[in-house]
């Protein structure tokens, strides 16, 4: 099944092709296969200049092997019969082996690769694939089920490979999402392309492994890598506190565009990289960073960061030290970097000598910073020194502040004005700036001209209150049966009355359930649970009055909980304007429950009223294994009133001693807390239990005749503020240094003690 691709000169120059033939040449031809034992058998037969066509549809567990060799003028092809329309579901993969190979158009979604990457540059050890490209491809939540399994998205090996114009978005479970590997010789100096790529939201993993793109790794980072990464979009690539980490030498990182993404560009391992032209936009995101610089010969210069609010290891900008003799996987020495020609706007924290303590006590040297335009509204300078700095130069840099009284003579106080120039950029309106900072001509990579053209850029994440309102009687299973059938976003309103849930409800969907009005509408449950989130739901209460008055007489009820173990997709979870009440009908019947595995982007509680809790309020402390990993990134308790609740308000646990996230964070303000805490079954016998909560705020709370709030720092300079809140009768706050020596570094100020 094929068709003969005639060249246009065919009728003209019929001579040629007779001749041609003869001379044993080859005519490109087409093949349409539609099978996976087709395409194995056609596989046997082309030659260079083929091209293998995918027939359209979906094709469920088929791993593809693509090998072949191609000439540079006549590669082997491997496309979809539509782009677009040829679907990898299931457990499906793609590798590649040979040279001069070209695959486009598949789409990947629906499934996971049983193998250790969706798509791999090599089919074995010893077969890698050259001078082969890989275009218009997609990888669309193609996730292993199983968060903690790790596999790359792309594993790119072998040399002289493209990597261009594809779309990956999604990656949910561990593992890079790109990853250039050097792991032998015939991949090293490999002069790889990375371009025009569309990486699209990466969710927070909430652990280490999260990162996009790693070129490298750190057993091979005294190896050059030569690989090109420019004009690439990544759009809220939040993984972990790495968004590119290269540990190599010799790469060109140039003309990306980085859009609210978490965490940074960082230069972890390997000499003489260039980052060049790129431009990061933060948007006042939390925990939007820029560049961080480590080791030898590193060039940053013309990039444009505006809006950036990262801090320490995750700041707008970093220059770190290094470890003297430091061995291969720590921290080698800044040596000889260029800084120049950056816009740093609204960048709120620029770190010298990041990271100094006693084994990172080699500062940066020989370095220099010049021409750089630092600019903040907030008229903060940004500059934080954690070590001498005489190392680096400053010379001709300028400033809206005054600089850090350290940097005066490098960095010269002007009155600057910036405006924002057609390519979207600020600049100084005063030529006399010119020279400063990042050059006029710089032209951010369009989101639209990344990834396919073909395939739409989705927000995965859908709003809360985005869909339809639905209303909801209080009969029956009303109100199952109206969360089984409502669509992403909708909002169900629930009329007055009592509603008596006889069965579990799984929440599989963003979905909000509200009171038409607030305070007439009680719900009780005769299941061990009321709501269980799982994968792909995310819940919203509003207005409700939920009591456990008819809930089972036994132990460990719980209101709600995420599914007990293993979710691929992160939550969220919020309540509002609601009351809780009797979670008494025996022990431990807590409010929350998180499984194992399972993360939440944030759960919000504000305006509610707990009482009668025999158990714990918030329980996100499943993952015990002391390996960086949590179960939520932002808990936030506004305007509540807790009353007799007998176990811990939140138990928040993030253990060991990983750097890779920036969370948990607790924000808990204005509550009003009684009686809480002390239940002889509280095995933490805390009101409040952080254990490595990175940033904690505990703001004008009143806590009254309620256990201790104890806070555990672990490592990562974590923060925690305790301040105007009122203890009554209440033991105070005990905070303690795991692992840091020396006092602890919370700030308590204005709290108020009384018996
Ligand atoms: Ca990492």
């Amino acid at each position: 099944m094929y068709t003969l691709k005639a060249p246009k000169y065919f009728k003209s120059v019929t001579l040629t092709l007779f001749v041609l033939l003869l001379s044993g040449q080859t005519i490109a031809k087409d093949w349409l296969v539609d099978s996976p034992k087709a395409y194995k058998k056609t596989l046997e037969k082309v030659k260079p200049g083929d091209k293998v066509i995918l027939a359209n549809g979906t094709w469920h567990d088929f791993e593809i092997v693509f090998k072949g060799i191609g000439t540079k003028d006549q590669p082997i092809e491997l496309t979809a019969q539509t782009k677009g329309q040829v679907i990898l579901s299931g457990q499906s993969n793609l590798r590649l082996a040979g040279k001069h190979l070209v695959v486009s158009g598949l789409v990947f979604k629906g499934g996971y690769t049983p193998s250790n990457a969706v798509i791999s540059f090599r089919r074995n050890k010893e077969d890698l694939a050259y001078h082969s490209r890989v275009t218009e491809v997609v990888i669309d939540n193609f996730n292993n089920p199983d968060k903690r399994e790790s596999d790359y998205w792309v594993a790119i090996y072998g040399q002289y490979n493209r990597f261009d114009h594809n779309n990956l978005t999604g990656k949910r479970n561990k593992g890079v999402t790109v990853a250039v590997r050097l792991d032998s010789k015939n991949s090293q100096e490999n002069h790889h392309q990375i371009d025009h790529n569309y990486f699209g939201p990466r969710p927070i993993l909430g652990s280490n492994g999260g990162e996009t793109l790693r070129i490298g790794t750190s057993h091979y980072s005294l190896s050059n890598s030569y690989t090109l990464v420019e004009n690439n979009y990544f759009d809220r690539c939040d993984g972990e506190v790495e968004i590119i980490s290269v540990k190599s030498g010799q790469n060109k990182i140039r003309n990306n565009v980085f859009f609210e993404s978490r965490g940074t560009l960082t230069l972890r391992h390997g000499n003489g990289n260039i980052i060049e032209g790129n431009i990061f936009f933060g948007n006042g995101v939390d925990h939007t960073g820029g560049i961080r610089v480590i080791n030898k010969n590193q060039s940053v210069k013309n990039n444009y960061l505006e809006g950036l609010t990262g801090y320490r290891f995750g700041s707008g900008f970093t220059v770190m030290n290094g470890v003297p003799n430091s061995s291969i996987n720590r921290y080698h020495q800044v040596e000889n970097a260029l800084i120049e020609n950056n816009s740093f706007i609204n960048v709120g924290h620029i770190q010298l000598a990041a990271g100094s303590d006693m084994e990172r006590s080699a500062v940066p040297v020989n370095s220099t910073m010049q021409n750089n335009l630092i600019f903040n509204e907030n008229s903060q300078q940004p500059f934080t020194l954690f070590d001498d700095v005489s190392g680096i130069s400053f010379i001709g840099n300028v400033a809206n502040t005054v600089a850090h009284t350290k940097l005066i003579s490098g960095i010269s106080q002007e009155n600057i004005t910036l405006k924002r120039a057609e390519n979207g950029l600020l600049y100084p309106l005063d030529r006399k700036f010119a020279e400063k900072g990042a050059s006029k001509d710089l032209s951010p990579i369009l989101k639209s001209a990344t990834g396919p053209h073909w395939y739409l850029k989705k927000n995965n994440l859908v709003a809360f209150d985005s869909g339809k309102v639905i209303n909801v009687k209080a009969q029956g299973d009303a109100l199952f049966n109206a969360v089984l059938m409502a669509n992403e976003g909708d909002v169900l309103v629930l009329a007055d009355g009592d509603y008596d849930v006889r069965k579990m409800i799984d929440i599989n969907k963003t979905v909000s359930i509200k009171a038409k009005h607030q305070g007439k509408v009680k719900i009780t449950f005769q299941r061990s649970t009321l709501f269980q989130i799982i994968d792909g739901g995310s819940l919203m209460l509003d207005g409700l009055v939920i009591s456990g008055s008819s809930s089972p007489d036994s132990s460990g009820n719980t209101l709600i909980r995420s599914q007990k173990w293993g979710m691929v997709e992160n939550y969220r979870f919020v309540m509002r304007n609601s009351t809780v009440t009797d979670l008494d009908t025996n022990h431990s019947f807590h409010f929350f429950d998180s499984g194992a595995g399972a993360f939440a982007d944030y759960i919000e509680l504000t305006d509610n009223h707990f009482s009668h809790i025999t158990g714990d309020l918030l329980r996100l402390n499943k993952e015990i294994e002391d390996l960086g990993i949590y179960n939520a990134e932002y808990v936030i308790l506004k305007n509540n009133s807790f009353d007799n609740v007998a176990g811990t308000l939140v138990n928040l646990y993030r253990g060991g001693t990983d750097e890779s996230t920036f969370g948990p964070h607790l924000d808990m303000s204005n509550n009003t807390v009684k009686n809480s805490g002390k239940g002889k079954r509280n095995k933490t016998a805390a009101s409040l239990y952080l254990h490595g909560v990175q940033v904690t705020s505990i703001e004008s709370n009143n806590f009254e005749n309620t256990a201790d709030i104890v806070i555990e720092h672990t490592v990562g300079e974590p923060k925690t503020l305790v301040k105007n809140n009122d203890f009554n009768n209440t033991a105070t706050v005990s905070v303690k240094e795991l692992y840091v020596k020396g006092s602890h570094t919370a700030v308590l100020v204005n709290n108020k003690n009384s018996k």
